[in-house]
């Protein structure tokens, strides 16, 4: 158990179809921390970077296409074991099998736009926190708004 910072992107089909606050008030209401919110659209070189693992795939085209299309929004969010439990709440990649309940299975139907990023582990959600916040943080982890909703034994 440690506090970790992990990185949702809110992604262009949500932000089109009016679910930015809709997907801040999931992590806020669970108890989770919003530590930053950037909104930004993505260019190639952006993306390439933070879809590296997915550029020889034929699908890259269309999503890259599909991400450059609106505003995205960035959210550093925080709390103990943030990365799992982000992902948790995010469902599985394919929205049409993901389980009720999650941010996919509530609120997307497609493979592609599927409405939020989440990092996938620890050592990615560092890497994605600094690379769409690259001025560091001005809050935190550590702050009240965080620990206040866990025992102290869970810190
Ligand atoms: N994606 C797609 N077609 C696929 C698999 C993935 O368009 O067959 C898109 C989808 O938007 C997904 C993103 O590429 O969220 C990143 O894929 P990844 O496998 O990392 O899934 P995630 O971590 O987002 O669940
Ligand atoms: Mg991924």
């Amino acid at each position: 158990m440690s506090i970790e910072t992990t990185l949702v992107l809110v992604k262009p089909d949500a932000v089109a179809r009016g679910l930015i606050g809709e997907v801040i008030r999931r992590f806020e209401r669970r108890g989770l921390a919003v530590l930053a919110i950037k909104g930004f659209v993505f260019t190639d070189e952006l993306l390439r970077e933070h879809y590296a693992h997915l550029a020889d795939r034929p699908f890259f085209p269309r999503l890259a296409e599909y991400m450059k299309s609106d505003l995205t929004v960035a959210l550093a969010i925080a709390g103990v074991d943030a990365v799992q439990v982000v992902r948790t709440m995010v469902g599985e990649t394919n929205s049409r099998t993901a389980q009720p309940g999650t941010i996919r299975g509530d609120l997307a139907v497609s493979v592609q736009r599927n409405a939020v990023h989440a990092s996938d582990s620890p050592e990615s959600a560092l890497l994605e926190v600094a690379r769409f916040f690259p001025d560091g943080l001005s809050v935190s982890p550590d702050t009240a708004r965080v620990c206040d909703n866990y025992a102290t034994d869970e810190l």
